[in-house]
């Protein structure tokens, strides 16, 4: 039978403790109501007592729409011999005004004596008094017993009794945390399984860090010995080596083991949100991502793709539309025709155009990747390249002239103008732009004067640009090979350049990502590729 596990999503607070993650409180409501749109059942907000960017956020939230989630606020319990209604930190608490509220206290004797420098009894007081109050005031309350799995293996005894004293307060959910992630999977069943026996009939929650590579694993078998509520970010971001992905875990519970964590309809966006709470963040999606990667379906090898075209079940195990990703055949100088064939029959091409069908166009790639080319990791440059070879690929624009001038002055500063000419349907267009860069200074360039005809080119970004001098020449002379990735709302796509000349190189693989761009909205308005 199914049975719901409750998710309760960090990413706006432990989630911004990771390496380079920041979000302001607007960006922070709007992965809040994106979560909730999900059907999220807990989202943690934020420490109003640790900063005013994060009251900000509660104050904006109270407005918002946020649906059935209940938004948390996250802070620690009172201060050693302080009174409760007292502490600033509570106090802040209650201002946020939400009707749940996380607290986290020591179940590790090691921290309470050394680290916070107070008697153990205090701490149980101290957790004990907190909970109490917030109760007073009609909240519900998740008790984040910090450092138990540690706690429990130094001073069992110890560690239960934080927990006994967050129940004696009243709290509605004890998430025990394994909050340097450094617990061994069999160690947290055989810990939650001797927890819960000790406390039948109290609820109980996972709180897993990955510093072992194990949050997801962990969090599950927490769930498998009887836990009702998982703590964990979107994409795992968080200090050190992150939190549990809650993408994973939601799909290993709801598609792998059958217990419930969102509707079933809402699984199919969850690369959708992945996607989403990356480019928020400011950090490149992780390609390897399980279920949501660009590569999570991604079949290379030849026989794989042969083996795939017969039935999708002999290399995959769940079905990549059911979790909002898509299957991806790759193309490079190890795969065959079915590739190719595969390829043309996803873009709705035929082959054979031109003299062109699937066993000639992989001798052309063959030969373009032993130039340098690499198609696997171009696969906007291949889709285009099939179209150019079997004559059906129609020129959105001509390039009638390119200038580039680079100007380095006596202060060291450099600085770089492009000047560039073409025309769409006989109407030419003259413009100039200026660049951090040769290269920047000519997409700069092409976009100005691509915007009158194709407004929606505004839409895209270049993510990442990669430079690579290949092996077998020498010097200033090598040859490179550019890669561009690049994104607009609903896609990401990478294209590639070859030149013994860095600009050529470029042009090339940017004048393919802006075609990519182009050929896609086409299909998108006319619904033909
Ligand atoms: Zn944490």
């Amino acid at each position: 039978m199914e049975k719901q596990v409750l998710i309760y999503d960090t990413t706006l607070r432990d989630g911004t403790q990771g390496e380079q993650i920041s979000f302001s409180a607007e960006e922070k409501l709007r992965i809040a109501q994106k979560l909730a749109d999900l059907g999220i059942q807990y989202i943690e907000g934020g420490w109003p007592g640790s900063n005013p960017k994060d009251m900000r956020f509660f104050q904006m939230a109270k407005n918002a729409r946020i649906k059935k989630t209940r938004l948390t606020a996250f802070g620690s319990t009172r201060r050693a011999n302080t009174l409760p209604e007292k502490d600033p930190n509570l106090k802040a608490l209650l201002q946020a005004e939400t009707q749940t509220i996380t607290i986290f206290g020591k179940a590790w004797d090691l921290h309470v004596t050394e680290i916070l420098g107070v008697s153990l009894e205090e701490n149980v007081d101290m957790i004990f008094d907190s909970i109490t109050y917030l109760k007073s005031k009609d909240k519900e309350v998740i008790f984040d017993a910090e450092h138990f799995f540690n706690g429990y293996k130094a001073n069992p005894q110890y560690a239960l009794k934080t927990i006994q004293a967050a129940l004696s307060g009243r709290a509605d959910i004890i998430v025990l945390c394994d909050t340097n992630g450094g617990t061994m999977v069999g160690e947290i069943k055989e810990i939650v399984k001797t927890v819960k026996e000790s406390f039948p009939g109290v609820s109980f929650g996972i709180h897993a860090h990955n510093d072992c590579g194990l949050a997801v694993a962990n969090s599950i078998a927490a769930v498998e010995e009887g836990v009702t509520m998982i703590h964990g970010t979107i994409n795992g971001y968080g200090e050190r080596c992150g939190n549990a992905d809650l993408i994973s875990v939601i799909v290993n519970l709801q598609l792998k083991i059958g217990k419930r964590c969102i509707d079933d309809s809402k699984i199919k966006y969850l690369t959708e949100v992945s996607r989403y709470v990356s480019d928020i963040a400011n950090i490149p999606p992780l390609n390897e991502r399980p279920f949501v990667g660009r590569s999570a379906f991604a079949h290379k090898g030849g026989i794989h793709v042969s083996a795939i075209q017969k039935n999708p079940l002999a290399y995959e195990h769940v079905k990549p539309g059911d979790v909002g990703n898509r299957r991806r055949v790759l193309v490079s100088d190890l795969s065959g025709k079915s590739n190719i064939e595969y390829k043309a029959n996803e873009m709705g091409l035929t082959l054979g155009g031109n003299g062109y069908d699937s066993n000639r166009i992989v001798k052309e790639i063959k030969q373009m990747e032993d130039q340098g080319y690499q198609f696997d990791a171009a696969e906007g440059s291949l889709e285009l390249l099939i179209k150019k070879f079997t004559g059906q690929f129609k020129e959105p624009f001509s390039l009638h002239s390119l200038r580039v001038i680079n100007e380095k002055n006596m202060d060291g500063q450099s600085i770089s103008q492009a000047t560039i000419k073409i025309s769409v349907g006989g109407e030419e267009e003259i413009t100039a732009a200026e660049g951090n860069g040769p290269v920047n200074a000519i997409d700069n360039a092409l976009r100005k004067a691509l915007s009158k005809f194709y407004p929606r080119i505004k839409e895209m970004g270049l993510i990442d640009f990669k430079v690579r001098v290949l092996e077998g020449s020498a010097g200033t002379a090598a040859k490179v090979r550019v890669l561009i990735e690049s994104r607009d709302g609903k896609d990401i796509w990478n294209t590639v350049g070859v030149s013994e000349n860095i600009i050529e190189a470029s042009w090339q693989a940017l004048i393919d990502s802006i075609y990519f761009k182009l050929s896609k909205d086409q299909a998108e308005e006319t619904g033909f590729n």
